[in-house]
């Protein structure tokens, strides 16, 4: 049986396709490699996982009626809390029953008018492949010499058991110093006999104020969320919250310290836009990383760690600033030990620990939070093939080429969300979820209207939309941080091409929006 629409994927961006078909009428078959509903918030259990955009924010606006009958309990929500309500909208809106769970998509081929799609339980075959297989869900293994031979227990992050294990009163050694690394380590600090963090580039990061909502916050919420949601629609970042009125240069010292700590205070990935300038113009990101190097001196005790743990290779929100509940604290405790992998690699894992270039360092647990094939991984592992017999890896070879950051050339009826090409990670993600996919569904809504059996890119709309990705990287800073995963840089031989739109979530959606309304120039639309 052919079905209207396969989507790959159970997280935020692919329920609500699944939703959204349904509610169109069209047939649809979901298909999700983990054994439920989640997505990111299925996969990364890790002790300390917690959103970084306020919980009120990071969920669906499409209902009013999910959106006023959920309560949220804090401010930033932890990954169960997260779980919990997409197990909620899952169950609201009976999505599950259109789900394969443990499944995994192997392949996909366009054979005469539809996608043939091999998962691990056989072919399946729709007319459309909507791929919401997340930017962040293709783990990076590091292959260091030894793992095999360790005799301890060895965890990723972002595969994390479903039973939490318990780790108390063990010698663990973390590697990598990312978001996850930052999130897990005070967790496993306050458990652990002794800690030992392998760092191979310090990150900046900014405490969470984290508290739960009152029933104040929630009714004042409640009454301004129209407006909220209005707010966000067509913000920079698709959250309600703008930059500083001025720019960096042009304020005071003492206005822009006073706005500085504002943001401090407030907490989060919102320091890294506290000024309009800050992620563009060099002189005013020092002015921003000079306060958050103060910060971190202001509270590690020894300044030789505090050295190691200030980056020196990217200006500060170049790449993506991390949130903690204490982290920089950590390093003033004596089971603790930061190790800079810049001076002493690391040689080999060994059966009893990690040994570098200038100690061992006795480990019972390993804890790997070494990131992700970001963007595009999960989609070149699939490696669609068109009509043409074009794989999606040749087609991206030299760095990934999109329309619009949904849809790639030579794949007719694919659409990809939250990929390269589109704000993706530089955006609210759920909020963007809605908006690709809403385009993609009414897109298919429209060809079925007009007798349309086939959409795809026109090459050169594709190609200059590509462009535009890249033109709009280069007006920012993001390109001096050589080593970030945005660039590719965290995977052996991956083209290092800024992948995310810099330009903003607002005017990506104008974009979206105009190409609709215009009857899609960009694409060809047949009719077999
Ligand atoms: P995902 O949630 O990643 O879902 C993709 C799904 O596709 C997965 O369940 C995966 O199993 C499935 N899949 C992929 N390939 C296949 C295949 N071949 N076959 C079958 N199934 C497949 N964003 C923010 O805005 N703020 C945050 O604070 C934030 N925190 C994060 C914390 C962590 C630890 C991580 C990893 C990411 C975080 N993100 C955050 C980004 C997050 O990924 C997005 O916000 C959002 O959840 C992505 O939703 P999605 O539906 O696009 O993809
Ligand atoms: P990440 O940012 O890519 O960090 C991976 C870390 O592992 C880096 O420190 C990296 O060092 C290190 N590493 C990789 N390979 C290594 C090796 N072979 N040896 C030693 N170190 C190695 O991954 P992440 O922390 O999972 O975060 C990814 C993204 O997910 C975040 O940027 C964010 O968008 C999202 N996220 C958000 C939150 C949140 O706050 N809500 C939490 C988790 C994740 P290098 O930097 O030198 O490569």
């Amino acid at each position: 049986m052919t079905v209207d629409a396969i989507v790959i994927g159970a997280g935020f961006a692919g329920l609500y396709a699944v939703h959204r078909c349904v509610s169109e009428g069209l047939t649809v078959l979901g298909i999700e490699a983990a054994p439920s509903v989640g997505g990111t918030w299925d996969w990364n259990r890790y002790p300390g996982a917690r959103c970084d955009v306020e919980s009120v924010d990071y969920s669906y606006s499409f209902d009013e009626d999910l959106q006023s009958n959920w309560t949220w309990t804090e401010r930033f929500a932890g990954q169960p809390e997260i779980l919990a309500y997409l197990d909620h909208v899952a169950d609201r809106f009976d999505l599950r029953r259109h789900y394969e769970f443990d499944t995994e998509v192997v392949g996909a081929r366009f054979d005469v008018g539809e996608w043939v799609v091999q998962t691990s339980a056989g072919e399946r075959r729709g007319r459309y492949l909507l791929c919401a297989t997340g930017c962040l869900s293709t783990l990076n293994r590091p292959a260091i010499a030894g793992l095999t031979d360790f005799a301890g227990q060895v965890y990723y992050t972002a595969a994390w058991p479903r039973e939490d294990p318990d780790l108390r009163g063990k010698k663990i050694g973390v590697i990598g110093t990312g978001s996850s690394g930052i999130q897990v380590v005070p967790i496993l600090a306050a458990q652990a006999e002794s800690l030992v963090v392998f760092q191979r580039s310090p990150n900046y990061t900014v405490p969470m104020p984290n508290h739960p909502w009152s029933e104040d916050d929630l009714q004042r919420i409640r009454q301004e969320y129209p407006d909220r949601r209005t707010r966000s629609a067509y913000a920079p970042a698709g959250t309600p919250h703008g930059t500083y009125h001025k720019s960096a240069l042009e304020t005071e010292p003492e206005e822009r310290e006073e706005a500085l700590w504002r943001r401090w205070r407030d907490g989060g990935v919102l320091f890294s836009k506290t000024f309009p300038d800050q992620t563009s113009v060099l002189a005013a990101n020092d002015i921003a990383r000079q306060f958050a190097e103060d910060r971190i001196r202001d509270i590690v005790i020894d300044p030789e760690v505090a050295d190691d743990l200030i980056p020196t290779d990217h200006p500060i929100g170049t790449k993506r600033i991390c949130t903690d509940a204490g982290y920089y604290d950590t390093f003033n405790r004596d089971t603790f030990r930061l190790v800079n992998l810049r001076r002493e690699p690391i040689e080999a894992i060994t059966t009893n620990g990690v040994r570098t270039a200038s100690a061992s360092y006795a480990c019972d647990v390993l804890v790997f939070a070494t990131g992700f094939d970001a963007l595009t991984g999960a989609m070149t592992r699939i490696d669609p093939v068109g009509p043409g017999g074009d794989r999606l890896s040749e087609i991206w070879a030299d760095g990934p080429v999109t329309f619009l950051g949904v849809m790639a050339p030579r794949l007719p009826n694919l659409f990809s969300f939250s990929g390269p090409g589109s704000p993706s990670v530089l955006a609210n993600m759920v909020l963007h979820a809605e908006v690709q996919v809403d385009w993609a569904v009414d897109l298919m809504v429209a060809a079925r209207h007009r007798g349309i059996t086939e959409v795809e890119p026109r090459r050169d709309a594709a190609r200059a939309w590509t462009d535009h990705v890249a033109e709009a990287a280069e007006r920012t800073l993001f390109l001096k941080a050589q080593s970030s995963w945005y660039l590719g840089a965290n995977i052996d031989g991956k083209k290092r091409v800024f992948m995310p739109y810099a330009g903003g979530f607002g005017n990506y959606r104008k974009y979206l929006d105009d190409a609709a309304l215009m009857g899609y120039p960009g694409l060809v639309l047949t009719a077999r």
